[in-house]
């Protein structure tokens, strides 16, 4: 089926308290082995490109690629923008295939967030197109630390900018490569009491999986971007075909062993999502 867009798999999401994996694709292998395990959950799904992934291959080839693998599936895929900093990024997504955008204005003063996020949303609403927005911002592993969103401000960001999706920083941090039960579930259901998009958490892999259905389960949150943990696991399926095949040098027949691996790792982070573990 066509491409769908962000609010075509959080609407449902949101009515049926699940959530939506948003998984972050950096070439084709990762890309195909996250549909395959999609269509065996029978799950929808998020494919991403964040910054990482744009500087490696334009967003020219990227968006083609995702939206491509998004028309051959079985269930609904929507090809989304991740961190997408300037409104002209949004536009050449918006002419590539991405079917949904982030804009990031979450280290911008407020006002000036408000103001960026709501040309984007303008210009995705006319093509049809739905917009996730972040207040407060997300730190980094390692990184930037994170500013708790606070719940005026995001009431504000929503309605001031007629947002589709909010993404939040309720002690949820990027890049995780261990587990850690940080979600503050007091500041989040403060946040949820004052405003009404489906919520965002980026930073997935750093939320155990009985925290994330948890959350899916019991609070608005109804899309968690999930990267690292599956970088890691990438990088453990090629360790493990090179290791295997020490004469091979091409590249195809390096990368294909890591696919089914990675189908197995995303399948299990959707099932667990889905099902009760
Ligand atoms: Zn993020």
């Amino acid at each position: 089926m066509p491409a769908v867009t962000l609010n075509a798999v959080l609407q449902p999401a949101l009515e049926t308290n699940t959530a939506v994996a948003g998984l972050v694709c950096l070439g084709w292998e990762d890309s195909l082995a996250y549909v395959h395990a999609a269509e065996a959950v029978a799950c929808p799904l998020i494919l991403q490109a964040g910054p990482g992934a744009r500087a490696h291959m334009p967003v020219s080839a990227i968006g083609p690629m995702l939206n491509h693998l998004a028309s051959q599936a079985s269930v609904p895929v929507c090809v989304h923008l991740d961190h997408g900093k300037a409104v002209e990024e949004c536009t050449a997504a918006i002419d590539h295939g991405f079917t949904s955008l982030m804009f990031d204005g979450s280290a911008l003063p407020l006002d000036e967030n408000i103001e960026r996020t709501g040309r984007v949303v303008e210009m995705a609403h006319r093509h049809g197109l739905s917009v996730e927005g972040e207040v407060g911002f997300v730190g980094y592993a390692d990184g930037a630390a994170s500013a708790a969103t606070d719940p005026l401000e995001a009431q504000r960001f929503e309605r001031e900018s007629s947002i589709d999706a909010l993404a939040i920083s309720v002690g949820n941090v990027h890049l995780q490569t261990e587990k850690s039960d940080g979600i503050d579930w007091q500041a989040l259901a403060a946040v949820a009491a004052v405003t009404t998009s489906p919520l965002v958490l980026h930073g997935g892999s750093g939320i155990s999986a009985k925290e994330r259905f948890d959350l899916a389960r019991k609070t608005r949150v109804c899309k968690f971007n999930i990267g690292t943990e599956l970088r890691m696991e990438f990088g453990k399926a090629l360790r493990a075909s090179l290791a295997d095949r020490p004469d091979a040098f091409d590249r195809n027949q390096l990368l294909s062993p890591v696919i089914p691996s990675l189908q197995v790792a995303a399948e299990k982070i959707l099932r667990e999502l889905h099902q009760n573990t």
